[in-house]
């Protein structure tokens, strides 16, 4: 995950590889403001996904928790490389 701001666009690598969606990945929201959290998937298509800075943290703690039920019901099938 990377903290993107308006600035980032201004580079000719950042338009090229930054696509901010225009609505949150999480709340569904638009995203205002000048600051905002992305990730860039390992897909073939490079799929980013966009959020609030404070739904990055809301998904992050999500993931986690599913994590943590995931390993508490199942350790068997942990793998911690994939
Ligand atoms: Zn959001």
């Amino acid at each position: 995950m990377a903290l993107c701001t308006a600035n980032d666009f201004a580079t000719d690598t950042g338009e090229a590889f930054l696509r901010p969606g225009d609505r949150c990945f999480l709340c569904g929201e638009p995203l205002v403001g000048d600051v905002w959290a992305y990730w860039q998937g390992a897909d073939e298509a490079g799929t980013q996904i966009w959020l609030h800075p404070a739904c990055s943290k809301r998904l992050a703690d999500a993931l986690n928790k599913d994590w943590l039920q995931f390993a508490t019901e199942h350790p068997e099938k942990l793998c911690l490389t994939h």
